[in-house]
């Protein structure tokens, strides 16, 4: 259900700014926690940023209808929800993984308004007030779970203008037919830059991928820092078909420079990659948190948070989604942010005075992570 849209000055007990998988899945458990008086605020459709990915992205975390043995599917936002049941797939499109988060707002009834755009929260009294396209909401408690991809890094270093950021990239066969018979220079060689320089590749393009570190080289048990398996294999794969992908390992990017139609990415060292094709940030995105930023206190770029992921300078205000992060660990993956959707219910349930024996559930089932001491560097099992 998307219901209507705000009348002016509601009153809610709490708001969840933003309806992909933290707001979704955060909505479900204030559902379960049977909290009536709140809503998911969403300025565009649910799962907006999925439905934005290129069309050829696909999850790299495997799905897998593995619920009924008690291993949840990687990429599930609730207790008992399975993309790859419901969609059959077991790496989604980002537009069917959007289509699997429309099915749990309708499954569960969740309050979600759409079209409401949250333009700035600020602090009056007790109370957070959301000027919002739609009017004004009072709300006790805010939950933020506006994502990462509206904030692109895309002005890393000089002339990062002349190039296109991966994540306003439509569909990588669109950007393919525009370009000519030149290398594509990818600067950045993570998940998204492996990922744009297979399909390039596939598509018959020579790519040239630039990254400082190489993580194409390393495996580790963070999936966060290394190539995911998924990756890791589709390019073993492309490598031994002698795909044209070039890796270049050492080139940390100063300043991209455009001449004549023609674009000249320079490194550090003076290394200079010239190509006609217009190159391709695949430098990830920021960690700003938009109108809340001024809400949150930020330490080298992290939002810092109590451990029932709050705002250390605005109480009543939480994060949830792949900017939390604790012990040097970001939560960046579904599997990973959703455990803590119940570590937030259960602090504002036990405010509001609700019954938090519906959690228990969450705890039996794994997604519920209090104990914050799995998550120091090197130590996490995941
Ligand atoms: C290309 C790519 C591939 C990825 N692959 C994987 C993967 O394989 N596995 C995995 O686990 N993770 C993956 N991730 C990470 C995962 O997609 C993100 O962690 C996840 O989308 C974060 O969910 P979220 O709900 O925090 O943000 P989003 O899904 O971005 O949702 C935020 C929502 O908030 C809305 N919004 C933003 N600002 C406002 C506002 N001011 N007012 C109202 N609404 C607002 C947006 O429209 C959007 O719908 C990938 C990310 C990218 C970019």
């Amino acid at each position: 259900m998307t219901s209507a849209n705000p009348r002016k000055y509601e009153s809610l007990d709490a708001v969840i700014v933003g309806a992909g998988a933290a707001g979704v899945g955060m909505g479900v458990v204030l559902a379960d926690l049977n909290l009536d008086s709140f809503a998911i605020l969403e300025r565009d459709k649910v799962g907006a940023s999925f439905r934005e990915w290129p069309e050829e992205m696909q999850f790299i975390t495997p799905s897998f209808p593995s619920n009924s043995f008690g291993c949840r599917d990687l990429n599930a936002v609730t207790t008992d929800t399975s993309p790859a049941f419901a969609l059959d797939r077991e790496h989604p499109s980002g537009g069917e993984y959007a289509e699997y988060l429309q099915g749990v707002v309708e499954f569960y009834d969740l309050p979600v308004w759409t079209d409401v755009d949250v333009e700035s929260v600020q602090r009056h009294g007790d109370e957070f007030v959301l000027h919002t396209s739609a009017g004004g909401i009072q709300s006790q408690f805010v939950i933020w779970a506006a994502g990462q991809f509206g904030q692109p890094n895309d002005a890393p270093f000089p002339g990062a203008g002349h190039c296109v950021h991966n994540s306003r990239v439509g569909s990588w066969s669109t950007f393919a037919s525009e370009c000519v018979d030149d290398p594509v220079v990818i600067i950045g060689g993570h998940e998204s830059g492996i990922d744009a320089a297979l399909t390039l590749a596939n598509l018959g393009h020579e790519v040239v991928v630039l990254d400082e570190e190489g993580p194409w080289q390393f495996r580790g048990l963070d999936p966060s820092e290394v190539l995911s398996p998924y990756t890791s294999q589709r390019l073993q794969e492309a490598l031994e078909r002698d795909h044209p992908i070039v890796l270049e390992d050492g080139i940390r990017v100063e300043r991209v420079d455009t001449e004549n139609g023609s674009f000249d990415v320079v490194g550090t060292n003076g290394e200079v990659f010239t190509t006609q094709n217009r190159p391709v940030l695949a430098t990830g995105f920021t960690s700003e948190l938009g109108p809340a930023d001024d809400y949150f206190e930020f330490d080298n770029d992290q939002p810092q948070l109590t451990d029932r992921d709050e705002s250390t300078i605005a109480s009543d205000l939480f994060l949830v989604g792949p900017q939390v992060a604790h012990n040097g660990q970001q939560f960046c993956f579904i599997y990973k942010f959703r455990q803590r959707f119940a570590v937030v219910a259960d602090e504002i349930a036990a405010r509001l005075g609700v019954d938090r024996t519906p959690l228990e559930e969450y705890r039996e089932k794994r997604m519920f992570l209090e104990d914050l001491s799995c998550c120091e560097p090197d130590m996490c099992d995941c």
